[in-house]
């Protein structure tokens, strides 16, 4: 579904990304794990172009995100075009990004008619269906400073689900949260992940990237430095880096 090619990323003199590839398949859920600054909201912006890579390339579905070949040069897509990739892989943010002065449902409906330019009322019908899908049809007409931290990040997953996306991709998404809301968020991953959804997930909730993900991606100076399902990452890996990590963090 996914595919990340020698993927570079710096910033003046700072390289970031040191070329990252990973394959990513339909109703995989993989974790990004690693310490502060290792680049991994940078990697997730890369996926969606919210930043254009350095050198390397993004595929999803096998076409080039972001940029396309013309003959054989590269060139930027059109807006529109990048829209549209970018609509398939949602991303669910640490800090919500809610307009505060939209209501629940508003803000859930805003990318389904400012994206897909869907007519209201259908655009109405999906963002209840995403609402219910994470426990929330209750509070559509609710504005975010009346709902808790935990209930924010779940409408901000509901507005991913909106746009019948491929992927979501989650950068940290329970790190703002007080801990006794942090479980209501991991539910609502959880059930997107059993209901085969492919998921690409930043977080620090080692507990949740093992007992969820498929396989963890454990990244350090923007690096792959390991990589493997659970099993590995929070076991037999003889990598030290790996272990200490781990270790640190559990
Ligand atoms: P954290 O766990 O703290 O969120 P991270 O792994 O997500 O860390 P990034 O946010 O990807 O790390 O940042 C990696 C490095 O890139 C950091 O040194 C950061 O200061 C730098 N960086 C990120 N974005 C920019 C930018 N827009 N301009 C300049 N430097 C940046
Ligand atoms: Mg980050």
């Amino acid at each position: 579904l996914l595919a990340i090619r020698d993927v570079h990323k710096s910033y003046g003199a700072l390289e970031v990304l040191k070329g990252i590839d990973l394959t990513v398949e339909a109703g995989e859920i993989v974790g990004f794990i690693g310490a502060s600054g290792s680049g991994k909201s940078t990697l997730l912006r890369c996926i969606n172009h919210m930043e254009a890579p350095t050198r390397g390339e993004v595929l999803l579905e096998g076409e080039t995100v972001g940029v396309k070949k013309v003959g054989d040069r590269h060139v930027p897509r059109s807006s529109a075009e990048l829209s549209q990739q970018r609509r398939k892989m949602a991303m669910v943010f640490q800090h919500f990004n809610l307009w505060p002065h939209k209501t629940a449902l508003e803000n859930v409906m805003e990318g389904p008619v400012v994206v897909q330019k869907i007519e209201r009322e259908k655009a109405r019908a999906k963002a209840l269906a995403a609402l219910a899908r994470v426990g929330l049809a209750d509070k559509a007409d609710s504005y975010p400073s009346r709902l808790s931290g935990g209930q924010q990040q779940r409408v901000g997953i509901a507005r991913a689900l909106a746009l019948e996306p491929q992927i979501i991709l989650f950068d940290e998404p329970t790190s703002a949260l007080d801990p006794e809301l942090v479980n209501e968020v991991l539910a609502v991953i959880q059930g997107l992940a059993n209901d085969g959804m492919t998921l690409i997930i930043v977080t620090h909730e080692m507990r949740f990237a093992r007992d969820v993900c498929d396989r963890v991606v454990f990244l350090d100076k923007g690096r792959i430095a390991d990589i493997g399902p659970p099993s590995h990452i929070f076991g037999a890996t003889a990598n030290a880096r790996t272990q200490e990590f781990v270790r640190n963090y559990y």
